[in-house]
């Protein structure tokens, strides 16, 4: 049998965007009405892609401004979920500085990055990012791309949010596959 592989994966972003919302919505299938401000949290999951285990650790950061340095919870990761929310385009601006930064630490610019537009369940009232800006930016970034609610969607649809962090790792380890 071969043996489980270990991931780690950080979700990083503004606050409020949803980050710890949609971890916890992955990790247990619930979403917490309450507004918790987050200090770091390691969530475990054991995860199949392209039949392989995967044991994977998310990291729920404690959110990021233009002024935060890269969080040394995040030293050993190997992949990034970039989170902003479809009704604040200051948080989707902010992306461009944590990648900088990621960028930085890592000295590569060819990370692993999945980028997620959170709060989709506002559209229509309050959207302030064009699904095809955040798209745009995922092709510039070779990065994957999805649009989430962690209030609407259930533990199924977010699969292949975190599932993607996985293969984008996988993908920029192993770049013939
Ligand atoms: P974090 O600081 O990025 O971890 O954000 P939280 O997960 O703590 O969420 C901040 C606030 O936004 C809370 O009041 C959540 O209930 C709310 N929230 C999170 N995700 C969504 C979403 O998809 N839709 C809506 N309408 N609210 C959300």
């Amino acid at each position: 049998m071969n043996p489980v592989k270990m991931r780690e994966v950080a979700i990083m972003g503004m606050n409020s965007v949803g980050k710890s919302s949609l971890t916890f919505k992955f990790v247990w299938n619930s979403f917490q009405a309450e507004y918790n401000p987050t200090i770091t949290d390691r969530f475990t999951k054991e995860l199949e892609v392209d039949h392989v285990k995967y044991a994977c650790t998310f990291i729920d950061t404690a959110g990021q401004d233009d002024y935060s340095i890269f969080p040394s919870s995040c030293s050993s990761v190997h992949g990034f979920i970039l989170v902003y929310s479809i009704n604040s385009r200051k948080s989707f601006d902010l992306l461009h500085v944590i990648r900088q930064k990621i960028v930085e630490y890592k000295g590569d610019d060819d990370i692993p990055l999945v980028i997620v537009g959170n709060k989709r369940d506002l559209e229509g009232i309050q959207r302030a990012v064009q699904t095809e800006e955040g798209r745009g930016l995922s092709t510039e970034w070779n990065a994957s791309f999805f649009e989430t609610s962690a209030k609407e969607d259930v533990e199924l649809d977010l699969r292949s949010v975190f599932t993607s962090a996985i293969t984008e790792i996988e993908r920029k380890q192993n770049p013939h596959l």
